[in-house]
């Protein structure tokens, strides 16, 4: 069927949609008045009863082919739930006025079809069906009621699209998470191999040259580099999908951040690392995690800074309740909009651009680490004179 008009039948007003809307179709066919009534009184009957049963019922007027001809159809759909009788009046009085009168069930909905054929006098063809399609697609509204129906139609439409968008879009974004997931994973294993040959060569006495062990020293620190990249993106993905879990200890924060600078200091020999003296506190922590965030803000405070300058890791009692840790370098520093950004996924100040490697995510995730654990972290800075980072985590007890 060629749908002509479509209305849906949600209350009595729509009754009157349904009469006019059928007489004029009737009418613009080329039907003779009798049977524009006759069509649309029995439009109007099923319309009531559809009505009566329910607020959610459908009318669509269409052409389509019936016995060698054109046919003027009424098409009504409805919960499927619903079933007429002939104890139903206009229901029984509707079959009486058009000679074909179908019901039934389609696609999970119940259905009642009025027809009537056209005569082959009127001449219809497609594109006069065509421009009865365009004509009702203008046509104004009948009235206020029909006016405001067809805008929240066309806000439903809208709202639909955007929701049909949305889904999309978090569909996509879920496959690249997974992707990354997996790829990280794939490149993690081999990774791993490579490492472990590598520190097996280093650790080698006569086997190996010591040319040889340098050249496996070299490849053991551009191992751990991407396999630090690889788990971030792999805790990324891990974040995206809710899966970040957390084993929380009770631990010591002076012997705790002792330890973090002591092996940072290992890996960046050329800094100077101080871990200032403070009270014995107590913070239940997932020690893993919180390793993360020190060697992230450790590791950046190295980056970004000069060789030979310090970098201080001060923590003291931020309120009752929880202790600030502060990590204090001499290194670039950083503009006002990129301290304001700079624990946003993928963000990258300009200044680093060109000059320093990185994915833009560690602090991405030592923030949602820090924040998971209940607490906060922000940075003071100025281009030229070092950053402070301070995060605070509760205290235990
Ligand atoms: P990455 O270092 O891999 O780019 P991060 O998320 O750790 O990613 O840092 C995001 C950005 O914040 C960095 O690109 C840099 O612009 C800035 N940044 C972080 N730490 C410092 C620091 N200590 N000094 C100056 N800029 C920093």
């Amino acid at each position: 069927m060629v749908s002509i008009v479509s209305i849906s039948l949600e209350n009595e007003m729509d009754l009157v949609l349904a009469h006019k809307r059928s007489m004029k179709a009737a009418e613009k066919i080329g039907l003779t008045a009798a049977t524009q009534t006759t069509f649309a009184t029995a439009v109007s009957e099923i319309a009531r009863t559809v009505i009566e049963h329910t607020d959610m019922g459908n009318m669509v007027i269409g052409v389509d082919q019936y016995k060698q001809r054109y046919g003027l159809t009424a098409y009504f759909t409805f919960d499927s739930s619903i079933k007429f009788t002939n104890a139903d009046e206009g229901y029984y009085y509707a079959q009486k006025l058009v000679p074909e009168f179908n019901t039934g069930e389609a696609n999970g909905k119940s259905f009642v079809e009025l027809k009537i054929g056209i005569p082959r006098s009127v001449k219809l063809d497609a594109s006069k069906i065509n421009l009865l399609k365009i004509y009702f697609d203008k046509e104004a509204p009948l009235n206020a009621y029909e006016e405001i129906k067809k805008r929240n139609d066309s806000l439903s439409k809208i709202a639909g699209a955007q929701e049909e968008e949305i889904r999309q879009s978090k569909l996509i974004n879920e496959k690249k998470t997974e992707f990354i997931s997996v790829a990280s994973h794939e490149i993690k294993t081999p990774l791993t191999v490579v490492k472990a040959y590598s520190q097996i060569i280093k650790a080698a006495k006569d086997e190996c040259s010591d040319r040889v062990k340098d050249f496996a020293e070299k490849i053991d620190r551009q191992a751990t580099k991407l396999l630090t990249l690889v788990q971030q993106l792999l805790d990324i993905s891990k974040i995206e999908n809710g899966s970040l879990t957390y084993n929380l200890e009770l631990v010591n924060l002076s012997d705790f951040i002792a330890e973090m600078v002591g092996i940072m200091q290992h890996i960046h020999p050329n800094h100077v690392m101080i871990p200032a003296e403070s009270d014995p506190m107590l913070v239940f922590i997932d020690k893993l995690r919180m390793e993360q965030v020190f060697s992230n803000l450790l590791g950046n405070a190295a980056k970004y800074s000069d060789q030979q300058t310090t970098i201080t890791v001060n923590s003291a009692k931020h309120n009752d309740s929880s202790v600030r840790i502060s990590i204090v370098d001499q290194g670039i520093g950083m503009s006002e909009q990129s301290a304001q950004s700079v624990f946003e996924k993928f963000y990258r100040s300009q200044d680093v651009l060109k000059s320093h490697s990185g994915l833009g995510v560690g602090l991405y995730i030592a923030s949602k680490i820090i924040t998971d654990h209940g607490g906060s972290i922000w940075v003071e800075s100025a281009i030229g004179k070092g950053s402070t980072f301070h995060f605070t985590i509760p205290l235990s007890g």
